[in-house]
């Protein structure tokens, strides 16, 4: 088969590394892809939401078969328009997709169907919510209704910090639209979990679980990232726990959306806190995680393509999946003033010997120009060791770190400690 991946972050790079592992597949095609993609996949700087053009691009070159990366395209109907082509794709439809794309759908539908979130309150005018939250106590979060590259959440403090976000939100619109309406909600106190499932209607086939590592700096301070590290499995949880979210959020909410006229096909990521009073959704996504996806498919022992075809075919029911007992820990490796502003086109070396250590290396924001591989975003590499548990694929990956560099890189050199307290 022919396929492709449309993105170009580690995300992607993971999805195509685990594909081209398929005996089924025989071209890999990746739109806008990056350096690291490319050596796997053929590479075609399309821009992810230029769906005319990405399908003009399948038609010529033969794609049977599109995996979609990134939540922008899916909330944008990227699924619906290449349906109408008959061209068969991975991922929800925009009416599904909406359960990432507005946090308010997302509440009111854990609402409905007594699903667990913090409790909350949406607004649409900002007089209303300011004398709303001068009522509450902090800490208090505050979220932007839609897609904001991650950044639209404020864990406030203080209501003084709640009472900026919401001005910046609603009244300056640093989120544009995004911001029109917001979710105020209770601060949930807890350690957070993401699991990743394979969801076709209400068939929900759950990933492995994995952590996330969102500030930049060690321990948790600095402002948040899209994501610094992972690891899986997560040693320290009570299974039980994993359970009860598969079983009491995830499924649930796969058969709320059946219900709801909007059943899902692609992905579902639930971003779960784990709090005295039970396993809480922090939020859901309509995609795979980044960086969770470079720790969770090293450990899928099934052929990914089968997992699409067959929930492309309605046949997700019927297929066992396999994982490995394998740990794999993901270090991030980012450029320098990242999550604010970063320079580019610095030198990456060492690629090599960090893949001679057993590392696997996935490129996220990197580029080649004069035959040298250069950062051209924050996040800019993902480094997974792979072990017999995490102390093991920790130590590897940090080896493998220790072996790339550029001017100005930064990494946490705590990934998955909590895993090993
Ligand atoms: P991303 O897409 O990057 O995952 P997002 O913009 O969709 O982020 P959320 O995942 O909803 O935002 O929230 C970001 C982070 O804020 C969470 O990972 C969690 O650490 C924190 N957070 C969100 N809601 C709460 C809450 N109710 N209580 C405590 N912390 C929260």
């Amino acid at each position: 088969m022919r396929v492709l991946v449309i993105g170009g972050g580690g995300r992607e790079h993971a999805i195509v590394w685990a594909l081209s592992k398929s005996e089924k597949v025989k071209r890999i095609f990746c739109a806008p892809g990056n350096a690291g993609i490319a050596e796997l996949a053929e590479c075609a700087p399309i821009p992810v939401n230029r769906f005319d053009d990405l399908i003009t691009y399948t038609k010529d070159n033969a794609i049977d078969l599109v995996f979609v990366g990134p939540d922008d395209p899916l909330a944008d109907g990227i699924v619906d328009a290449f349906e109408a082509h008959n061209i068969p794709i991975y991922g929800p439809r925009k009416n599904a997709a909406e359960i990432e794309g507005s946090k308010i759908f997302m509440k009111d539908l854990l609402r409905k169907y007594n699903i667990p979130t913090a409790k909350y309150e949406t607004f649409t005018d900002y007089e209303t919510a300011l004398a709303y939250l001068r009522r509450q106590s902090a800490p208090i979060v505050v979220k932007a209704d839609g897609l904001a590259a991650g950044k639209g959440v404020t864990v406030a403090y203080s209501i003084e910090e709640a009472e900026k976000a919401l001005q910046d939100m609603m009244v300056d619109k640093v989120f544009g639209q995004s911001g029109g309406r917001v979710v105020i909600e209770e601060f949930l106190q807890g350690q957070e979990m993401s699991i990743l499932a394979f969801v076709d209607g209400e068939t929900v086939r759950a990933m492995v679980p994995a952590q996330d590592h969102k500030p930049v700096f060690d321990g948790d301070k600095g402002p948040n990232t899209g994501g610094m590290g992972t690891y899986s499995p997560l040693p320290h949880i009570d299974p039980a726990l994993v359970e009860d979210a598969i079983e009491n959020i995830i499924k649930p909410t796969a058969k709320a959306m059946v219900s709801e006229g909007r059943p899902f096909r692609g992905v579902l990521f639930a971003g779960l806190m784990m709090t005295s009073s039970g396993v809480k959704t922090i939020e859901f996504n309509a995609r795979m995680g980044d960086p969770e996806t470079q720790v969770v498919l090293p450990r899928l022992k099934t052929d990914l393509l089968d997992i699409v075809l067959a929930s492309l075919n309605g046949r997700l029911d019927q297929l066992e999946i396999e994982w490995s007992d394998e740990a794999a820990v993901c270090v991030i490796a980012a450029s320098e003033g990242y999550p604010a502003s970063y320079p580019k086109g610095r030198v990456i070396t060492g690629l090599d010997a960090a893949k001679a250590q057993g590392a696997l290396v996935f490129h996220a924001g990197t580029a080649k120009t004069d035959g040298e591989i250069v950062t051209s975003g924050g996040r800019v590499l993902g480094i997974v060791g792979l072990g017999r548990d995490i102390a093991e694929a920790r130590a590897r990956a940090y080896e493998a770190v220790s072996a790339v560099h550029f001017e100005g890189m930064h990494a946490r050199t705590d990934i998955a400690a909590k895993a090993l307290r």
